[in-house]
């Protein structure tokens, strides 16, 4: 199968390093030209733990004429997705199955907009990794990911990925349901993300102070009673063991979480795309969750003033 990555930045070239690496047919493609001409020149570097190596892999930062895929995995920001899928609409053909890995629900949101839902794949991964600058990137944690149709079921589609991103070295399951592991992410990331940003602690110390936990535990608490109210079975104690894992030293807890990079590094956030949407689902219920919106005020205020797009 033809893969293409598009939004190839710290998730999007690890993903795309480690199926090149198992020698499947991937193009990076991104918007950004310096990381792309660093790649094109050089190779794409990825640095894990003291060693780092060097990828011939191909890169691009416009539509390679005549070339559509069969996945396209999405990988850039929540909020970047539309200008990507404009930018690049010419490598999506009528077969192509879209990929959205992406935190937050930008893929139920947006992207059916777009293209047709029984072509459209959704999933979650704890698979992490970090920007160095152009053409490099530096391997974070593992684990585990889900992908689901977002039509539901099972498709040759979505069990051939599955294939691929095991063969990759991704452990990778197939879960029957998208809403569920979409909104478990979402409970995970609108909780840990804007407390470590706002703290600047990273995940360990955050997790670990008994306020913390406090605190995550009332925004899941939030979370999971508007996915409730869609009918969703968001499982609080899943989530809050979840985060309790994430936090342990084992898990790589001195990582800081991506928002709490993009506040340092001031560059916008995915608050939109987390707390944001969550907010935007309980004012049309009528429903109060005052803890996501008091932390996605303070979080869209840094956001307003600080972060560049
Ligand atoms: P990133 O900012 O490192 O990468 C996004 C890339 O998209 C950038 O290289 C950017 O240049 C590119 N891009 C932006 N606009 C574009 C456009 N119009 N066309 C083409 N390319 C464009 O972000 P990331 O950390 O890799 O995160 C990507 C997604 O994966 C997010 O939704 C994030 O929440 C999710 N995620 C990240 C991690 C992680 O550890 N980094 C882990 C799990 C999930």
């Amino acid at each position: 199968p033809r893969i293409a990555v598009l939004g190839a930045g710290a998730m999007g070239s690890r993903i795309g390093a480690h199926l090149f690496e198992a020698r499947y047919a991937v193009v990076l493609y991104d918007s950004w030209k310096d990381h792309v001409a660093e790649i094109q020149r050089n190779g794409l570097r990825i640095v894990h733990e003291h060693s780092a190596r060097t990828l011939r892999i191909k890169a691009a930062n416009r539509p390679l004429p005549g070339e559509v895929y069969d996945y396209v995995l999405l990988l850039t920001k929540s909020g970047q997705t539309e200008e990507a899928l404009a930018g690049f609409r010419d490598i999506i053909g009528p077969d192509t199955h879209v990929v959205s890995l992406q935190n937050g629900i930008a893929g139920i949101e947006i992207l059916p907009r777009y293209i047709p839902k029984e072509r459209i794949l959704v999933g979650v991964t704890t698979y992490s990794s970090d920007l160095l600058g152009p053409g490099a990137v530096q391997i974070g944690g593992s684990g585990i990911t889900y992908l689901s149709r977002l039509s539901g079921g099972s498709s040759p589609a979505v069990d051939t990925l599955e294939a691929i991103f095991n063969a990759a070295g991704f452990q990778t399951v197939v879960s029957e349901d998208a809403m569920q592991v979409i909104w478990e992410k979402l409970a995970f990331n609108a909780s840990i993300n804007p407390v470590t940003a706002l703290t600047r602690l990273n995940a360990g110390e955050a997790g670990t102070h008994p306020l913390g936990i406090e605190l995550m535990s009332s925004i899941v608490g939030e979370v999971a009673a508007v996915g409730h109210r869609l009918g969703i079975n968001v499982r609080t104690d899943e989530v809050m063991n979840q985060l309790r894992r994430a936090c342990e030293p084992e898990a790589c807890s001195d990582h800081l979480p991506s928002m709490l990079q993009d506040v340092l590094k001031g560059r916008k956030t995915e608050i939109e795309a987390l707390n944001g949407a969550v907010i935007r689902l309980a004012d049309d219920f009528g429903m109060d969750i005052p803890y996501n919106r008091a932390l996605y005020q303070m979080v869209k205020m840094l956001d307003e003033i600080k972060g560049l797009s």
